[in-house]
């Protein structure tokens, strides 16, 4: 079998043309243009990568985007008054405080600072809460965006076995509840799993969120499965020229699309899919403080 490719690519913009439509519809029947903002702390580099397309993507669906750029000295307490003053501001929807922070700062302090009705990563402590006990939450964007492609591709997922590799707060843990809330029997599987390759090929869903690159093998997974590969790995592509790097996922890419049914790929599969999340959650925000009958299909 050639697995069928999941395209997160043109999926994510099908998901970005939707928000749009939603912010044309808020602006012209409400007056209310949505907003973001992004608060990022230091100068790491893939950090300004990220919050350099997050606010042109922003943009580009019409919202407002905010960007606050602090020192990496910068206190606490100044982050905290920073957040205070977004949480109060009409005009900020959503609110994205870009991960990691640097050491001095308390990341579940600054996280759990946040609204929870703002807090469009989804990492506040009630929102985690609420998506365990099957209520009306924001959803964190990258396991969202793997939710949406799978119920796009298979419709219900009603009884499935799902495996989710990883079991970080970010993607693993909520990846694996809200496969739960969608009626999948769902596995969690992390570095003490014993015999990881047989618990992944019982799946008819596998989630790969660890971090290493290409760990799952094509044998590893059982026949016609949906591969859902979340990792992005950097490594040396010496077949490209000297010093040159390639990205990777966490799964073997060739030999798990020969078994596989369907596969996402990396880059071009999960990745896009986590900013039109974002951009998704902050319409979401947006509608639910504003009284607003929220869009379908753009969260979980
Ligand atoms: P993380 O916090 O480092 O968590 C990795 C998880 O993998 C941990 O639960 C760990 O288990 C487990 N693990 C490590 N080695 C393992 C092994 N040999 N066998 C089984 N499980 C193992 O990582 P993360 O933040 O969830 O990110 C995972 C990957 O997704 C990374 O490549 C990251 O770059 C990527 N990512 C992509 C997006 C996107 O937008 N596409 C977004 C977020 C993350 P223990 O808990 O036992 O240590």
């Amino acid at each position: 079998m050639t697995a069928q490719i999941i395209d997160g690519k043109a999926f994510a913009a099908k998901v970005r043309g939707q928000v749009a439509e939603h912010v044309t519809r808020l602006k012209t029947e409400h007056g209310i243009t949505p907003g973001l903002a992004v608060v990022l702390v230091g100068e790491d580099p893939a950090s300004q990568v990220y919050v350099r397309s997050k606010g042109k993507m922003t943009v580009e669906v019409g919202m407002n985007s905010y960007e606050h750029k602090l020192d990496a000295n910068v206190s606490e307490v100044d982050l905290l008054a920073l957040i205070d003053r977004l949480n109060s501001d009409p005009e900020v929807h959503g609110i994205l405080v870009q991960l990691p922070l640097p050491g001095h700062l308390d990341e579940d302090l600054v996280i759990n600072s946040i609204d929870p009705a703002k807090d469009v990563d989804g990492f506040h402590i009630s929102n985690v809460g609420l998506l365990g006990t099957g209520q009306k939450s924001m959803v964190p964007c990258t396991p969202l965006g793997c939710l949406m492609m799978l119920r796009d591709h298979h419709g219900s997922l009603s009884g499935m076995d799902a495996v989710v590799i990883g079991r970080s707060n970010i993607v693993g843990k909520p990846m694996a509840q809200l496969l739960l809330n969608d009626s999948c029997t769902v596995t969690i599987a992390h570095s003490r799993t014993k015999d990881l390759p047989d618990v992944v090929r019982r799946a008819d869903i596998v989630v790969a969120a660890v971090g290493r690159p290409e760990m799952v093998p094509g044998d590893w997974i059982k026949a016609g499965a949906t591969v859902i590969d979340v990792g992005i790995n950097r490594v040396d592509a010496p077949e490209k020229g000297e010093g040159k790097t390639r990205l990777v996922g966490d799964c073997h890419y060739d030999s798990c699309a020969e078994v596989a049914g369907a596969i996402t790929p990396v880059p071009g599969g999960v990745g896009p899919m986590t900013i039109a999340c974002l951009l998704a959650n902050t319409v979401t925000a947006c509608c639910r403080a504003n009284d607003v009958a929220e869009p379908e299909g753009l969260t979980a």
